[in-house]
């Protein structure tokens, strides 16, 4: 096979007649960059661009990427298990990696989670966990409770059941605020406890008890809808409040899972375990589309004495061996290191090398929490402006709203985040 079958112009242009990009426009209005390969924290672009023909990844492509690219435990992972099989239908067979790794998720989440429903997507786990709480109720003869309750400012995924818990403002998804299911909301959590807002919560959740299959939330970090931190304390409350009203408890740790916030899961920062919880994103380090919904053996077993006793889900690609296997060898090297330490390392760096920021004209804020930092703007973000300002520094990163912000691979040298620091600054001064 040839190195490349088009010029970078010729790529350009299919991509742009033909190809869907995230919350893109079709043709699509700007170009891409083109990524060649990648290897430890670098992208390597077909051209230079701004000068650059290497960029330092400060997205982990988007939470993912943990152990950087081409790494060579997880290559080797894949190739393995490619040389036995990639695939093969999981209804009627199993196979030991997609076992390994259930039995390896209920060992590093909280107790009492017991039970791995592996699929596609983040926002399928999340239908998943959505399609468990309400068939729990409808099993336990309480099929009324088929409402869920979130806060503002979440983000759950683009598919349909997700969409109705994102952030109905000024999120990815008001267009359709009229078509989807009318969810509860309260107020966005704020950063610190306030007594006053925890009221709230218990307040919503008891008032609407009846209707509730579940409350979801992300825990401690809300990520795409507006990269928000708030008090562990609220998820005592939830978890107190939900327990008191008989409504399930959802955390979707699919991006503050696997050290993201310098706990394993942010659940822990809490010391509070949900009854239903989604996992997704750096899963599998990266390298293959997977996510996982984990629940308690009290919903398993209460949809399993109802009058459909399954669970009516079965993705195609379900208990994937290629993904299954390389999620494990993430696990593995992730928790086969001081991982808290890197954690907290890149957490002072970003806090040091972010601290210039508040200086800047138009910012409005700058936080830190683990391996994730943020800087918001009091007005939207120019991307094409603030995209080429990181890129001239050397690194990539993708802006949204008023949100500049970081979630570097944990692999990330002191240079590196000394580097995603300046980009993100360099961007946050780009107007
Ligand atoms: C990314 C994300 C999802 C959706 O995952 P996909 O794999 O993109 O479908 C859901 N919830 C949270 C918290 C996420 O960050």
């Amino acid at each position: 096979m040839p190195e490349t079958a088009y010029s970078p112009g010729e790529l350009l242009a299919l991509d742009r007649a033909h190809v869907w990009h995230p919350y893109g426009p079709m043709p699509g209005r700007t170009d891409p960059l083109i990524v060649q390969s990648a290897s430890g924290v670098r992208l390597r672009l077909a051209e230079p661009v701004h000068g650059q023909r290497e960029l330092v990844d400060g997205m982990s492509s988007w939470w993912s990427a943990i152990h950087g690219y081409n790494h060579p435990v997880l290559n080797e992972a894949a190739h393995s298990q490619l040389e036995r099989m990639s695939h093969v239908m999981f209804g009627g067979l199993t196979h030991e990696p997609a076992v390994r790794l259930a039995a390896r998720l209920v060992e590093i989440t909280p107790e009492p989670l017991r039970h791995v429903f592996l699929c596609d997507s983040g926002s399928v786990s999340v239908e998943v966990a959505v399609k468990m709480c309400l068939q729990y109720w409808r099993s336990v003869g309480r099929p009324a409770k088929q409402r869920l309750l979130t806060w503002r400012g979440g983000y759950h995924g683009d598919t349909w059941q997700p969409m109705s818990v994102c952030d109905p403002e000024g999120g990815m998804h008001e267009l359709w605020s009229g078509v989807l299911p009318r969810q509860i909301f309260v107020d966005a959590p704020p950063a610190g406890f306030e007594e006053s807002y925890a009221q709230q919560l218990r307040d919503a959740v008891a008032r609407h008890a009846d209707e509730l299959a579940a409350v979801i939330v992300e825990p401690v970090v809300q990520g795409a809808g507006g990269m928000r931190f708030h008090s562990p304390e609220y998820l005592r409350v939830l978890r107190e409040a939900c327990d008191e009203h008989g409504v399930l408890l959802i955390f979707d740790e699919i991006a503050t899972g696997f050290g993201r916030t310098g706990a394993l899961f942010a659940a822990e920062h809490a010391g509070v375990s949900p009854d239903v919880m989604c996992l997704g994103k750096a899963l599998t380090g990266g390298y293959l589309t997977m996510a996982a919904t984990l629940c308690t053996s009290r919903v398993a077993d209460g949809i399993s004495r109802g009058e459909v006793p399954v669970l009516a889900h079965g993705p195609t690609f379900m208990g994937n061996p290629l993904a299954s296997a390389v999620a494990c060898a993430s696990i593995d090297l992730l928790l086969g290191q001081d991982w808290q330490q890197e954690v907290k390392r890149i957490e002072a760096a970003l806090t040091q090398g972010l601290a210039p920021a508040r200086d800047l004209p138009g910012v409005s804020d700058v936080r830190v929490l683990g391996a994730i930092g943020v800087v918001q703007l009091d007005h939207e973000v120019d991307m094409a402006a603030a995209t080429e300002a990181a890129v001239r520094e050397g690194v990539w990163l993708r802006p949204f709203r008023d949100l500049i912000y970081t979630m570097p691979p944990f692999v990330s040298a002191d240079e590196d985040i000394a580097r995603i620091a300046r980009a993100v600054c360099a961007a946050a001064a780009s107007g």
